[in-house]
C-alpha cells in the first residue's frame, strides 16, 4: 500500500534518514503547508505504531545537531508523549470521548447530522475546507496547520460538536492516536487550555498554505479575520486526575512457557525491554469486524493496520526466532486465549496499551487469561515511564523538565 507516510519499519527509517539532517531547520519550515509536506516529516504513523521510537528520534538528533538548534524538533516530538502521559491520568476523557459519540447519534437532529455528513464530505460550500476533508479521506495524513483549522472550522464555525469532528479524524488518519488527537480536539474547543479556544483565521490560511485558496475562494469571507468567534464548550464534570498505574519496566525471570502479544501501541518489542524474551510464539491481531463496527475505521485505515501489524510480527519473528501468529477471530479476546491455549503459555507479555481501544480491552482479557491460570505481564518502557512521570501539568513545565532529561542524556 503506497501512502505518504511510511508505515514499515525499514521505510520509517528510510524516511527519518533523509529528514534528520533537515530537524534543525524544522522550526522555520514546519507551519507552512506546501504540496507533498516535505517540509514536515510524515513519519507520525511510525512513531504513533512505533515501528520508530521517540528515543531513536531523539539519539539521532542530538547526535547530528545541537540541542538548542533542534530544540522546536524535539518539543514536537515529545508532544506525543505528553499527551499520552495526560490522558492516562484522565483515562475518562477517551471513555466519556467514546461515549458521546454513540449518544450524539442517536439524540442529535437529522439536520444536525445531515450538516456534519456534508462537512466531512467536502461540501460544506467553504472551498478551502473542503479540500482539507477531501485531502483526509483521500491520503489518510493533514498537516498540523491543516488539522487545526479543519477543526476549529468544525467547532467554532460549522458549530458541530467536538466529538463527532474527532472521530471524523479518528476514522481517516492514519497516524490516529487516542491522545494526540482527542486531547488536540479538546484543546480547539478550549477545554483542554480553559478559556482558550483555538480560531481558524483566513489572513493565517493565505499566509500559511496559499495552494488552499489558489483555485476557488468560495464561502472563504466565513473565516475572515474577526468573523469567527468562539463556541463556549461546556466541560463535563467530574473531571478528577488519578494516579496512571504503575506497570514494571523490565523483565523478570520466566515462570514458564512464554508467548509475546504484539499490539499497535508499540510494534518494536526488538529493541526496549522486551528483547530479551525467549518466547515460544509471538502474536499480533488484526480484527476487522472490530476495526468496522466499533470504530467505523475506512478502509485506507483498516490496510495500514494490517501493514503496520504484520511488519511488526515479520520483525519479531526473526528477532526471537520463532512462529509468528495473525489472529484474525472476530473477538480479539478469544483470539487471543486460544492462541495461548494452543501453544500451552503459561504467561502472555506484552507492551502495556496506552489509554485506548486496545487498553480497553485488557480486564476482559485479564480476567480470561486469569480463569485459566495465564499470567498476563505488561511492561512499560522506561522511557515512558520518565516522560509521563513529568506530564502532570501544562506542556510547558513538561517540556522544562524533559529538556532538563534530555540535555542529561546528552552529556553521558
Ligand atoms: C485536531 C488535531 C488532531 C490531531 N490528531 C492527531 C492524531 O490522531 N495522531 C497524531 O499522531 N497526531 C495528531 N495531531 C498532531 C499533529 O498534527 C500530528 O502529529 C502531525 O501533524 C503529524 O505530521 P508529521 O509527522 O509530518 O509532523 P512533524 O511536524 O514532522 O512532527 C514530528 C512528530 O512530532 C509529533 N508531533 C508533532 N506535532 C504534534 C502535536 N501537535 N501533537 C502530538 N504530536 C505531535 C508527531 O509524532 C510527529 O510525527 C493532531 C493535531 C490536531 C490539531
Amino acid at each position: 500500500m503506497h501512502s505518504i507516510e511510511p508505515l514499515s519499519r525499514h521505510d520509517a527509517l528510510v524516511s527519518w534518514n533523509a529528514f534528520l539532517p533537515s530537524a534543525a531547520a524544522y522550526a522555520g519550515a514546519r507551519n507552512h503547508v506546501k504540496a507533498g509536506h516535505l517540509n514536515v516529516s510524515r513519519l507520525s504513523a511510525s512513531i504513533r505504531f512505533r515501528t520508530l521510537i521517540e528515543d531513536e528520534i531523539i539519539e539521532d538528533t542530538l547526535k547530528q545537531h545541537p540541542f538548542e538548534a533542534s530544540e522546536k524538533w524535539l518539543q514536537e516530538v515529545c508532544w506525543r508523549r505528553y499527551w499520552k502521559g495526560w490522558l492516562e491520568a484522565y483515562p475518562q476523557v477517551w471513555s466519556q470521548w467514546r461515549k458521546q459519540i454513540r449518544l450524539l447519534r442517536k439524540t442529535l437532529s437529522a439536520g444536525t447530522l445531515a450538516r456534519a455528513e456534508a462537512v466531512s464530505s467536502g461540501r460544506s460550500g467553504v472551498a478551502c475546507m473542503d479540500q482539507i476533508a477531501s485531502e483526509l479521506v483521500a491520503t489518510g495524513y493533514l498537516h498540523n496547520h491543516a488539522r487545526m483549522w479543519w477543526a476549529s472550522f468544525w467547532i467554532h464555525v460549522e458549530q458541530l460538536p467536538w466529538e463527532l469532528g474527532a472521530d471524523f479524524f479518528f476514522r481517516h488518519l492514519l497516524d490516529a492516536d487516542p491522545a494526540s488527537n482527542t486531547l488536540s480536539w479538546r484543546w480547539v474547543a478550549g477545554l483542554q487550555t480553559p478559556g482558550k479556544s483555538y480560531l481558524v483565521r483566513l489572513s493565517n490560511i493565505e499566509k500559511y498554505a496559499p495552494g488552499y485558496l489558489d483555485e476557488n475562494q468560495a464561502g472563504s469571507e466565513r473565516l475572515a479575520d474577526g468573523a469567527v468567534n468562539a463556541v463556549v464548550v461546556q466541560p463535563s464534570a467530574g473531571l478528577e486526575r488519578r494516579t496512571p498505574p504503575a506497570y514494571p519496566t523490565f523483565l523478570s525471570p520466566p515462570t514458564g512457557r512464554q508467548g509475546l502479544w504484539l499490539h499497535p501501541d508499540d510494534l518494536l518489542p526488538e529493541s526496549g525491554p522486551l528483547a530479551g524474551l525467549v518466547p515460544a510464539s509471538v502474536a499480533g491481531y488484526i480484527c476487522d469486524p472490530v476495526y468496522r463496527t466499533t470504530y467505523g475505521l475506512s478502509q485506507k485505515r483498516i490496510e495500514s493496520l494490517h501493514t503496520v501489524t504484520r511488519d511488526g510480527l515479520s520483525r519479531a519473528a526473526s528477532h526471537y526466532g520463532c512462529s509468528s501468529v495473525v489472529l484474525d477471530a472476530e473477538d480479539p479476546v478469544e483470539g487471543l486465549y486460544a492462541w495461548a491455549c494452543t501453544h500451552h503459555l503459561s504467561e502472555v507479555v506484552a507492551f502495556a496499551p496506552f489509554v485506548g481501544p486496545i487498553h480497553d480491552m485488557l480486564s476482559q482479557i485479564g480476567m480470561r487469561f486469569a480463569a485459566a491460570g495465564i499470567r498476563l505481564t505488561l511492561i512499560r518502557r522506561p522511557s515512558d515511564e520518565v516522560a509521563f512521570s513529568f506530564a502532570t501539568a501544562g506542556f510547558f513545565p513538561f517540556w522544562q523538565k524533559m529538556s532538563r532529561h534530555l540535555k542529561l542524556l546528552c552529556q553521558s
